[in-house]
């Protein structure tokens, strides 16, 4: 095994089943659908995809917040599956996530201190003066001062906040850090404040980041790999050179199109996609990108594509070409 795979997703699937009233049989949405990827030390992957795409799911999953309906899941080449309650929780601590809302993931009546040695105090038992000094330090680490400690989230911007939620997410010392559109309420200007200690804090404590997006532009910089996905299935994995100058499946490239970050020398075609994006609980046959796709052939709405290496992507569509 390559040592530094922290994380491998296998066939990762999460079915939810609703209630459509009394006579009806529950309905299955398939919220997540076939997800496999490797996640590295000091590496980031972004998961990119429309909103109901399944990205939260699969975040739900990886912090083991929830179970998956089926499909393997190893940290540090050890099978979750195969752990005991107890074994479990020591797992937890290795993953940690970030929210996209800056304003609903802090308590309002805790000091930042307090926030910040909640984790220690609940995972751990580092005496008080100890887990205050690593507080205080987080916050300089994030780009916050010492005396933050003693504020209440209201004191902070949303920028700020955010930073809180990222030194929280750290004080365990994860190995995993899943950040689920941690920039998408922010402003742009700030946005770019945030990769930057994104970036940083990756450097400095080698974490693996899986990094959800609705948004190609923003993963631009950060993403070392990029899955994109569609309807629960991912369906276009590679470096970010592959991704954003050479995409090889056609729902990659009217993402990319939309974007306004790639070489902006190129020649650039704006493809619209047609159609809404159907419904997880009753998606579309065969490539379920078929009705909006504008390279459809026969086969595309008869059978499923399966993942296969495409020039340098793994891509699953029965249309594209090296
Ligand atoms: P994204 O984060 O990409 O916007 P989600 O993972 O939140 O997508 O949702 C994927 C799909 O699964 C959506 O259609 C959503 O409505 C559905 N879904 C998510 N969670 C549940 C749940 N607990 N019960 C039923 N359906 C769910
Ligand atoms: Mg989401």
């Amino acid at each position: 095994m390559n040592g530094n795979i922290v994380l491998e997703a296998e066939n990762l699937k999460k079915h939810y089943e609703v209630r459509r009233g009394a006579f009806k049989a529950p309905a299955v949405v398939k919220a997540l659908d076939g997800a496999s990827f490797n996640l590295e030390r000091g590496k980031t992957l972004a998961v990119v995809g429309e909103s109901g795409c399944g990205k939260s799911t699969l975040a739900r999953l990886v912090t083991l917040i929830e179970e998956p309906t089926s499909g393997v899941m190893k940290i540090d080449g050890v099978d979750l599956a195969s752990l005991s309650a107890a074994e479990r929780r020591k797992y937890h601590a290795k993953v940690q996530i970030v929210f996209q809302d800056p304003y609903g993931s802090l308590n309002p009546r805790q000091k930042i201190g307090h926030a910040l040695e909640e984790p220690l105090l609940v995972n751990t038992d580092t005496p008080k003066v100890e887990r205050e000094r690593l507080a205080r330090e987080m916050l300089d680490l994030v780009g916050l001062r010492p005396e933050h400690y003693d504020r209440y989230p209201h004191m902070f911007s949303g920028g700020q906040r955010q930073r809180i939620a990222v030194a929280r997410a750290l004080m365990l010392e994860p190995e995993i850090l899943v950040l689920d559109e941690p920039v998408s309420a922010l402003d742009v200007s700030i946005q770019a404040q945030i990769l930057n200690l994104l970036a940083e804090l990756q450097e400095r404590m080698n974490l693996a980041y899986l990094f959800i997006s609705h948004d190609l532009s923003v993963v631009h910089h950060i993403a070392d790999e990029v899955m994109v996905m569609y309807l629960g299935v991912p369906v276009e994995s590679g470096n970010r050179e592959t991704i954003f100058n050479n995409p090889k499946h056609p729902y990659t490239e009217a993402l990319l199109s939309a974007t306004p970050v790639a070489d902006p020398f190129k020649e650039k075609k704006r493809i619209v996609l047609t159609g809404e994006l159907p419904s997880p609980m009753n998606p579309p046959s065969g490539c379920t990108f078929h009705p909006r796709c504008p390279k459809m052939i026969d086969i595309c709405p008869k059978e499923v594509p399966m993942p296969r290496q495409v020039g340098e992507s793994l891509t699953a569509c029965h249309v594209a070409k090296p």
